[in-house]
């Protein structure tokens, strides 16, 4: 009984034509109904599939985290990341950790050992270049062309043709049809710099006749991997992942970048040195499980159950300058050597990326803002505009109340010099970085 009921329950929540975020983004209406039903009716046997090939899952109840993955129970996973080499480290994680820490190593490394064992050959540094089609756009699929160093291969099918190239929201062009406001400087994509979600497949596909079906997903305004990415200081900030030196990919990912703990510890500004938001706010809630109070699958009420968070920190950010052009800029956060400490960062190389220019420091305000030059930063900065946003900021401080965007008691100055060896130096020194990270669709996990 369970196995027709069970599938059943998961299919409408997925589905639930009722649910909306609360910035009134319809989760899962539009939802691919077959692909859903596929996905319920399977998803018990993939479990067990995934365990048989050696995927080991941490051994407790099933969480409310993730993204919208349930509103009527809990649903996120964790597989465990065993002996794997870590990709953010390079290095197997702790052995304490193995069996509780979650990575996705513990998912795609068994799998990987399965296919090998079951004669699967995998390509590597093969990159699909067009689908073969007999005389597109119809015909039988014969297989791919790819590049494999310059060397063109074709390899064909023998029965058929499955395109799993991860997504679209790397290509600038691609995502620009569902938002013109995305342009090139949100260049921080989760998967990036290990996957770049480059649209290839999309691209070949569309190229032989396909399609593209349920894309109103992409135009999802979901701001936090836009606004206020994991870390700062570097290109790449997801924020539960953090590449460190010993990483495979290191040497493209270029800087840690420095996390934030407290948002009251800097401010951030945009291309031309003026503050455009509450910084200490966050991105709309999803609908996880019990995110929506009394909530029933189908049901009218859902809507106004919802949990309402006025938040509107992404259209703010790509609100961008008034230039008449797309796109926001770089989101500068700047902070002085109080907020270093306080946060225990240490803004040098390898953790800040100065040579790509998403870290700079300067001895006074003016200083910096004409130091501030990256491909990203359209405008300079004019010096006077970080002074008096500075300024304003401090006064606030002082009075106890953010006027202009009603950040809760605004608790610290930007004022303090950059400690050296030998004391603080005598002027004001602040250090600014650029966060510019492409958001998903959908962020993930
Ligand atoms: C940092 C991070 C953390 C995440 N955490 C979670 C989590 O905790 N839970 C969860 O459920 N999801 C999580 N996700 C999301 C999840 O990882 C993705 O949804 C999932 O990996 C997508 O799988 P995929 O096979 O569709 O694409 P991918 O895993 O992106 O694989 C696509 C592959 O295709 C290759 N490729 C692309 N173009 C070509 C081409 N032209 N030719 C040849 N090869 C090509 C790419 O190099 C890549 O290897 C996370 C994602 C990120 C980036």
């Amino acid at each position: 009984m369970a196995s027709t009921i069970l599938p059943t329950f998961l299919f409408r929540d997925l589905t639930d034509w009722s649910v909306v975020e609360p910035n009134g983004f319809p989760d899962y209406r539009y939802n691919d109904r077959e692909i859903v039903r596929a996905f319920a009716d399977n998803s018990a046997r993939t479990f067990e599939w995934l365990i048989a090939q050696g995927v080991v899952f941490v051994d407790k109840a099933p969480e409310s985290g993730g993204i919208s993955v349930g509103n009527s129970v809990p649903r996120e996973t964790h597989s465990a990341v065993l002996d794997w080499a870590m990709v953010q480290t390079g290095r197997p994680a702790d052995p304490m950790l193995r069996g509780v820490l979650s990575s996705g190593e513990g998912l795609m490394r068994p799998l990987e050992a399965a296919a090998r064992k079951a004669g699967v050959q995998i390509l590597l540094e093969h990159k699909m270049t067009a689908i073969l089609r007999e005389a597109p756009p119809s015909g039988r699929t014969l297989g791919v062309a790819a590049d494999n160093k310059g060397q063109a291969v074709n390899i064909r099918a023998r029965k058929a043709v499955i395109i799993a190239t991860g997504g679209s929201t790397g290509n600038v062009n691609f995502r620009r049809m569902f938002d013109p406001r995305l342009t090139e400087e949100y260049c921080g994509l989760a998967g990036m710099p290990w996957s770049n979600q480059d649209a290839s497949g999309e691209l070949a596909a569309m190229a032989i006749g396909a399609s593209l079906w349920g894309l109103y997903n992409q135009t999802g305004e979901f701001g936090l991997s836009i606004t206020k990415p994991g870390t700062i200081g570097s290109q790449f900030g997801y924020a539960y992942l953090r590449w460190m030196p010993g990483s495979p990919v290191f040497d493209r990912v270029r800087a840690t970048g420095l996390r934030v703990a407290d948002w009251q510890d800097l401010i951030l500004v945009n291309m031309l040195g003026k503050r455009f938001y509450d910084e200490t706010g966050g991105q709309f809630t999803a609908n996880n499980h019990n995110s929506i109070e009394a909530y029933v699958q189908g049901s009218y009420r859902n809507t106004k159950n919802t949990k309402y968070n006025p938040n509107n920190f992404i259209n703010a950010a790509l609100a961008g300058i008034g230039d008449g052009h797309n796109g926001g800029g770089p989101i500068w956060a700047i902070f002085d050597a109080d907020a270093v400490a306080r946060e225990r960062w240490d803004p040098n190389p390898p953790n800040v990326d100065i040579k790509a220019g998403f870290f700079f420091t300067a001895d006074a305000l003016s200083e910096l803002a004409k130091k501030i030059k990256m491909q990203y930063q359209r405008v300079p900065m004019p010096p006077g505009n970080l002074e008096q946003t500075v300024a304003r900021y401090n006064s606030f401080v002082d009075g106890g109340v953010d006027q202009d965007f009603g950040k809760p008691r605004p608790l610290h100055k930007i004022a303090k010099p950059r400690s050296t060896p030998h004391g603080p130096r005598p002027s004001s020194t602040t250090r600014a970085q650029a966060c510019a990270s492409t958001p998903s669709a959908r962020s993930s996990t």
